[in-house]
């Protein structure tokens, strides 16, 4: 792989001694594509430098979170100004409320919202509460989707259809995961089928409507139709986790997208973070007020947090979300990222190089595949050795992209033209260099 930096490869070392893997979230540590990962130093509008003062166009943005670029001006001041108010009080804030009127607002499946710290504590106890309120045990995951690290989402397919799934964690007993039911993403007979056999246990169906952390797939309109209808004959609860795609894909989230499509589609219950959060720990889950007000201290299913609804992440988020909620915002950031993905379909093609990409809102995914994958196992038949040369050549000339083919990309609002040219240009050269198939 390519030599990296010194000042990084120092770093990485030094992390290597304290931290496992010199990491706090194992995708960071480059194993996936080789070489060594670039600390950053700091960051600003769409780009990061590195350790070694080199700059790079970022198209992770922290996993989605920084929408509006780094260091957006509004956000910093609220931030600052929250900070020297306090940074924690454990004890309610005008601000959180703020925040909740913010999220209702935007979301018509969402009349309230408990505040969270991740988007797996918010995966986790949107589950509980899914559970609690219908009584039932079972919940239905389809693979390739991630819904944070909770022990019973840890979970991968079993062999045959619709069986439960193994985990995919040492550490997760295999008694833990018993009730989740594993199917492929985009397969309505196999939906089907596990409905029509144990559809009076399933408490419910979470999902990444859009998935993009498989890279990019959407879940095609008669699949999510089936979903939906198949929750409401069985009394389930479908719950969508837009963590990723909350704020993100459109201002109504990849709710808002089926429900283009999709007459009166609603989700019962939501899961956010990222985006809302504006790049501080911050995530939230909600849905209507008959099952939120299931939750402690109204009702019997338990749910707390130290550092919940946070003033300074509540700042921050708050901010960023007044930010996109300003007229033509998401417009001008979908055409953006519309013209990154149709800038690297045109050149993939000049160069022989099979490529299918696909976009919604600020956010996207590539395939070195002839097609648009459906499901996981699509997904997989990627090259991954193939995809490291791309993901190297691209860092070589300043662009930073998720290193490892199964997340999607994202744009920012501070992303500009020359920006997008300048990526294209270097993906030119990249895909010359990778050669055709
Ligand atoms: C990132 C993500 C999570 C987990 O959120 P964390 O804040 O990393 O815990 C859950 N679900 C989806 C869809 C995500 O993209």
């Amino acid at each position: 792989m390519t030599p990296s930096t010194d000042r990084n490869d120092e770093l990485f070392e030094r992390a290597r001694r304290l931290i496992p893997g010199g990491v706090n979230s194992p995708v960071r540590a480059f194993r996936a594509v080789g070489g060594t990962p670039r600390f950053v130093q700091r960051a600003q509008g769409p780009y990061f430098w590195d350790a070694a003062g080199q700059r790079y166009i970022d198209y992770i943005g922290s996993w989605g979170p920084m929408i509006l670029g780094h260091g957006h001006p509004a956000v910093l001041e609220a931030v600052q100004r929250a900070a020297t108010e306090g940074f924690s009080f454990g004890a309610p804030t005008e601000r959180e409320i703020e925040l909740a009127e913010e999220i209702v607002q935007h979301l018509p499946a969402v009349e309230m919202v408990r505040l969270v710290s991740s988007g797996t504590e918010a995966a986790m106890s949107t589950i509980r509460l899914a559970r609690g309120a219908t009584g039932r045990s079972k919940i239905v995951k389809f693979e390739g989707c991630y819904h944070g690290h909770a022990d019973a989402l840890l979970v991968k397919a079993g062999s045959g259809l619709a069986t439960f799934g193994h985990p995919t964690s040492a550490g997760v007993p295999a008694e833990v995961v018993q009730h989740t039911l594993v199917l492929e993403y985009n397969n309505v007979a196999q939906l089907e089928e596990a409905f029509a056999t144990q559809g009076g246990e399933i408490a419910c169906i979470v999902i990444e409507a859009i998935a993009g952390n498989m890279n990019f797939v959407r879940a095609s309109v008669p699949f999510m139709k089936r979903c939906r209808e198949l929750c409401t004959q069985h009394g389930a609860l479908l719950v969508f986790d837009e963590v990723m795609t909350g704020f993100r894909v459109a201002l109504g989230g990849a709710a808002s997208v089926y429900a283009r499509e999709i007459p009166g589609f609603r989700p019962d219950l939501t899961v956010l973070g990222k985006v809302i959060g504006g790049g501080m720990p911050l995530a939230a889950f909600g849905g209507p007020r008959a099952l939120m007000e299931q939750l402690a201290p109204l009702g019997p299913v338990y749910q707390a947090g130290t550092l919940s609804g946070n003033p300074v992440a509540t700042a921050c988020g708050l901010a960023t979300l007044k930010e996109i909620a300003k007229p033509n915002f998401f417009h001008a950031l979908a055409a953006r990222t519309r013209s990154l993905v149709d800038g690297l379909t045109a050149a993939a093609r000049d160069a022989g190089v099979p490529f299918a990409a696909d976009c919604e809102g600020g956010m996207f995914g590539f395939f070195l595949l002839p097609e648009l994958p459906q499901n996981y196992g699509q997904v997989m038949k990627s090259d991954s050795p193939r995809f490291g040369r791309f993901f190297h050549a691209l860092l070589d000339r300043g662009v930073y992209i998720a290193p490892a083919l199964y997340e999607a990309g994202f744009v920012s609002s501070a992303h500009t033209d020359a920006d997008i040219a300048a990526t294209v240009e270097a993906a030119r050269e990249a895909f010359v260099a990778l050669g055709g198939a």
